[in-house]
């Protein structure tokens, strides 16, 4: 597959059914990961789904191993998650992203994800405060995507550590809208600034499917009356553009507006957008 790179992850799916052998080793792979510099991010420009104005970028992490080649988040970061690796990992990214965000010439918005497990440590509103105060980047530039699984584990320490970044400045989305155990009390009783329409909705929206149109309408409408931005994902053609435009999506996302980009292209990319 191409996203395997070769090696001995080529002949599996990358999906969460990952084989107890290649799981251990995974495993054992990933802790180097990070203190052998393996990690890096990419980012993938995110536009004024009216203009097509750039306004920012999704940090998406990649992990390239010396044997195995590139091995997608997809099969990674679940194994993290599941590891208590995430936490390292994860603070690993947001660093990165607010320091390279806070170099760029404009002030273009970096979003950056946010595994449920983070949001369980007391300690992670420390961490997105430090990572603001070292980097310089001003808080209201910063993103952080979750998805509604935040919301499933018991307790409150999840909501409590979400208000407490609120509370720095920092915006927040809801990634992946309508793929898990959407429930509209999450809207009420949490302070997003943007909801994201998964790329699913947008597919079938864009083949005509009358139930994903209605539906992409009512979170639009909904959104809109929150004051909510919504941000439609995996737009890769020019008329799946003009639909999310047509129906209202605030910003909008996907191969169409640009690939997942290496660092020196993204910064690029901000410098000429100032100039435009
Ligand atoms: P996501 O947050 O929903 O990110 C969007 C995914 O869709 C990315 O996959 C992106 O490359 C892909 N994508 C963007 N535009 C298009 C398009 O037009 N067509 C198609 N087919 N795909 C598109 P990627 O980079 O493989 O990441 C997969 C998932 O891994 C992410 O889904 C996110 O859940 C997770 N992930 C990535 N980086 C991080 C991270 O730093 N931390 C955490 N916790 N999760 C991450
Ligand atoms: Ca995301
Ligand atoms: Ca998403
Ligand atoms: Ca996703």
């Amino acid at each position: 597959s191409k996203d395997g790179g070769g090696g001995m992850f080529h002949a599996y799916e990358p999906q969460l059914h990952v084989a107890a052998e290649e799981r251990r080793v995974l495993e054992f792979a990933l802790r180097a990961a990070v203190e052998q510099g393996q990690m890096h991010l990419t980012y993938q420009p995110v536009v004024n789904a009216r203009t097509g104005g750039l306004l920012g970028f999704e940090a998406l992490l990649r992990w390239t191993h010396p044997e195995f080649g590139v091995i997608p988040p997809a099969k990674f970061i679940p194994l993290a998650e599941e590891t208590r690796l995430i936490p390292a990992i994860g603070e690993w990214v947001l660093r990165t992203a607010c320091a390279e965000a806070a170099r760029w010439e404009q002030p273009a918005r970096i979003a950056v994800n946010i595994s449920s497990e983070q949001l369980h440590s007391p300690a992670f509103a420390t961490t997105v405060a430090d990572a603001l105060a070292s980097s310089g980047l001003a808080p209201g530039r910063l993103e952080l995507e979750v998805t509604e699984s935040v919301f499933l584990r018991e307790g409150t320490s999840a909501v409590a550590t979400l208000e407490r970044i609120l509370d720095l400045g920092v915006q927040l989305s809801l990634d992946d809208f309508g793929t898990g155990y959407s429930s509209l009390g999450y809207l009420a009783h949490t302070r997003f600034n943007s909801i994201k329409i998964d790329r699913g909705f947008v597919q079938s929206a864009s083949r005509g499917t009358k139930e994903a149109i209605a539906i992409i309408r009512a979170v639009v409408a909904l959104a809109d009356s929150l004051g909510m931005a919504t941000t439609a994902e995996g737009v890769e053609t020019e008329d799946e553009h003009h639909m999310v435009q047509a129906i209202g999506c605030t910003r909008a996302q996907g191969y169409y507006f640009g690939q997942p980009l290496p660092v020196q292209e993204a910064r690029a990319l901000v410098s000429h957008t100032g100039r435009a």
